[in-house]
């Protein structure tokens, strides 16, 4: 009987492609892959090393296999698990701890399942991880995540990615030209390209091969893509070439998701940011100006060290008066090994949660006003598989979340429909529409 195999995945969009790929190893190797809350020989942990109390979610998981099959063998990767592997070592029940470079060897490891007493450790050194995997999700037949990009070479101050992931290096693109056309095969209707820092795509051996902006063009060819979105990109790096080609794009979606992290030029400057406010504007107009229904969000930290109540403000203010349309708001919390964590003017924690409580009710603010902004649009949807209460959900080439009844024949069709109104919930609802929209 085949051995079975469940996966668990913390962490960013990356982490859910690299978890896709190690699934397919497994596969390919003969392993039955199970629901987590399942009876399995293996559970695969995929940590992240940005979520909060990292060790904590990471025994909980662990305690979680252990009831469904507590003879199983338990592996841990990912992120975390390149900066920790002691202290994970240490969880019980855990059986083996692998590196960045060591998890895509996985099945190599762990192909005896025999428990051994103490933890098993593979985990090289950071800077000798440099190789390439590539990797992209699969299993949502609506959206997969294509990962083109690894590592980064900057160096924020309250980062630990560039100690867990490496430096900065790519895929080719004839490669990922290759998956692409892999995933339309598949049935697939968007790619959302993902990396650590994709803006900086093209290097290759630790030399600038090509730019993103070459990758970006080279896609826009590939037949039937219905839709590539952009996923999050360093505003220094996204540049008006870019800007320009995805405001003619037919594949490329009114989509940007672009870090900020903070509104104050004295935070950007302690954070070792590559920009400064008056760039991030520059980017948002250029955007609107060229795409007026395009949807731009922003990541932006609170309570990093040295931010006086008037920095937030400042923060607060820039972000109230930007064209933007959601934020994904971030609590600073110290990390081991960065900078900022020996820096001075330390924000109290419950300081640091009301700025983030006001950021949430800003960023409800913001996407509320964009979605009326679009209502009485007419609109392809790409609808998705979820049924939650009778209802299911679909995203518009510009982001705006749609609800309607649940129909099992929409399900990863792409749909002309009417925004009609902002329901209490926030989503929107839809008739349908006369007009046939193609992009
Ligand atoms: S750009 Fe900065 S925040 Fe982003 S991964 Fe690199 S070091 Fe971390």
């Amino acid at each position: 009987m085949a051995k079975k195999v469940a996966f668990y995945t913390l962490g960013c969009k990356l982490n859910y492609s690299e978890t896709s790929t190690i699934g397919r190893q497994f596969t390919n190797a003969g392993f039955e892959t199970v629901d987590f809350t399942e009876a399995a020989d293996v559970y695969i942990i995929n940590t992240c090393s940005v979520t909060e109390n990292a060790d904590k979610k990471c025994r909980k998981v662990v305690k979680e296999a252990l009831k469904h099959s507590p003879s199983a063998y338990i592996t841990i990767v990912g992120c975390y698990a390149q900066l920790k592997p002691k202290e994970i070592a240490e969880i019980e029940g855990v059986d083996m701890v692998l590196g960045a470079a060591e998890k895509f060897m996985i099945v190599d490891f762990i192909s005896d399942l025999t428990k051994e007493p103490k933890t098993i450790i593979h985990n090289k050194p950071i800077d000798e991880t440099n190789q390439f995997v590539s990797s992209y999700s699969y299993g949502d037949r609506t959206r997969t995540f294509l990962k083109v990009q690894d590592g980064c070479d900057y160096s924020c101050t309250f980062c630990t990615i560039p100690l867990a992931r490496g430096e900065s290096r790519s895929d080719t693109i004839p490669n990922i030209i290759k998956q692409a056309e892999e995933i339309v095969i598949s049935g697939v209707k968007e790619i959302v390209l993902t990396g650590v820092n994709i803006g900086d795509f093209g290097i290759r051996n630790g030399e600038r091969a090509d730019k993103f902006f070459d990758l970006v063009q080279a896609l826009d060819e590939v037949e039937g893509i219905n839709r590539i979105r952009i996923s999050s990109i360093e505003p220094n790096l996204l540049t008006n070439e870019i800007i320009e080609f995805v405001a003619k794009s037919k594949r490329f979606v009114p989509h940007f998701h672009i870090p900020l992290q903070s509104g104050s030029n004295k935070i950007l400057g302690l954070m070792k940011r590559r920009y400064r406010r008056e760039l991030y504007v520059d980017r948002v107009n250029t955007i609107k100006s060229l795409m007026p229904n395009a949807c731009i969000g922003v990541d932006v930290i609170v309570g990093f060290p040295g931010e006086t109540r008037e920095d937030f403000l400042d923060t607060y203010n820039f972000l109230n008066e930007l064209d933007i349309s959601y934020l994904h708001v971030f609590t600073y919390s110290e990390r081991d090994d960065t900078p900022a964590k020996d820096m001075e003017g330390v924000v109290p924690g419950s300081q640091r949660a009301d700025r983030s409580k006001m950021l949430h009710i800003l960023s409800d603010k913001k996407r509320r006003a964009f979605y009326e902004t679009q209502l009485g649009k007419n609109a392809l949807v790409l609808f998705e598989a979820d049924h939650k209460e009778g209802f299911m959900h679909g995203f518009t080439s510009n982001y705006v979340k749609v609800k309607v009844k649940y129909d099992p024949v929409l399900v990863n069709e792409l749909k002309t429909v009417k925004l009609t109104e902002l329901l209490p919930d926030g989503e929107v609802s839809v008739t349908e529409a006369h007009e046939i929209l193609t992009h």
